[in-house]
């Protein structure tokens, strides 16, 4: 998507650790014209797919989800991250190691908002070692919805999280796939 690509190329920073900082736009002041463009890309994308359902996880997917959301007509629900649990089966479980704060978090989303009728649409704003995600795809399965897809708006290529969901035969649509970057350079899947 280049207005996509346009706008991470004038405004993203890359950070010491493999980190791009994209919070002037996207994940902390949120440029909701851009965001909008995103949603209906996003759209664009899965318009083949029934999806009932777009599925998300705190903090930051949500608002990209949520205007996504607005072109399927369908709810947000997203997935909590919880310090501590209370098992009484209400919920799906399980668990996701933070990249940016290498934290090991349990997710939980309540059982009323996800079963076998739905049809999933994942978003997150990041792709990286694909655990964010992983976990969410744990969660559909055990609800037993039917995964349509993920579609990610940031996806850094030369970490392994993309690879691995599409070798799991997941469909995955991102909107910029970065294949390299560094304080000068940042360069770009065609
Ligand atoms: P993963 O679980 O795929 O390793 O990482 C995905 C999550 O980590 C995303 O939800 C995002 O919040 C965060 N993340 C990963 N890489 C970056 C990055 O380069 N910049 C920012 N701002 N967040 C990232």
């Amino acid at each position: 998507m280049q207005l996509l690509k346009d706008r991470i190329l004038k405004d993203g920073i890359v950070k010491p650790g493999n980190i791009l900082k994209v919070d002037s736009f996207l994940n902390h002041q949120m440029d909701i014209t851009l965001i909008n463009e995103i949603g209906k890309e996003f759209k664009r994308r899965f318009s083949d797919c029934p999806i009932t359902k777009i599925l998300t996880i705190e903090a930051s997917g949500i608002g990209i989800a949520c205007i996504t959301a607005q072109y399927f007509n369908v709810p947000v629900v997203f997935a909590k991250k919880a310090q501590s649990l209370n098992l009484d089966g209400e919920m799906y479980i399980t668990k996701i190691e933070s990249f940016t704060h290498k934290k090991v978090y349990d997710v939980i989303l309540s059982k009323k908002f996800l079963g076998p009728d739905d049809h999933v649409l994942l978003i997150d704003d990041f792709l990286a070692n694909g655990c964010a995600l992983l976990g969410l795809i744990d969660i559909v399965r055990e609800s037993g919805a039917t995964l349509e897809g993920a579609g990610i708006v940031i996806e850094k290529g030369f970490q392994k999280g993309g690879q691995q969901i599409r070798d799991m035969g997941i469909r995955l649509e991102s909107l910029a796939i970065i294949d390299s970057m560094s304080d000068n350079s940042l360069v770009f899947r065609d």
